[in-house]
């Protein structure tokens, strides 16, 4: 699998067009999750995340709000999202303090996305397939190590 990187700093925002953000810096990972609070979120299948540093997002207009929910794993974080029009943006895990989870379906050119893991397998809908041979945990992974190393080696 590869993953061509675009050229950093990229943008991106929400549906209305309040918020608009900066990522200044190469994320970490980039996976799926299809779990029920993922479905219900997208109203789909899944969504995906992408891990950066919190010191690499600026927030360049709008404003934000938060929700903070019990995730499927049991932990607390951070739902951030568009004050106005509730596009969800990034989250903040409260085990992970200095990592957002980006929202990258909100960047303004989603095209070079490819996720590298995907995860909550276990709870993911009848229709949705998962490609052949791909990183897959059917809930939590235990750590990030392993996604990360499958994106650094997408992106070389
Ligand atoms: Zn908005
Ligand atoms: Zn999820």
């Amino acid at each position: 699998m590869r993953l061509a990187l675009p050229a950093f700093p990229v943008e991106g925002g929400c549906v209305c067009g309040a918020v608009r953000y900066r990522l200044s810096g190469r994320p970490r990972a980039l996976y799926a999750c299809y779990c029920r609070d993922c479905q219900r979120f997208s109203g789909g299948s899944h969504s995906m995340s992408m891990p950066v540093a919190a010191a690499d997002l600026t927030l360049l207009s709008g404003e934000t709000a938060r929700h903070d929910k019990i995730a499927d794993s049991g932990r607390t974080v951070a739902v951030h999202f568009c004050a106005r029009c509730a596009t969800r943006l990034w989250h903040a895990p409260a085990r992970s303090p200095g990592v957002l989870n980006l929202k990258p379906g909100t960047l303004d050119d989603t095209s070079w996305l490819v996720p590298v893991a995907h995860v909550w397998t276990a709870r993911r809908q009848a229709g949705t397939a998962i490609p052949a041979g791909a990183l897959a945990y059917d809930g939590q992974p235990p750590d990030h190590a392993a996604m990360e190393a499958a994106f650094a080696a997408a992106c070389s």
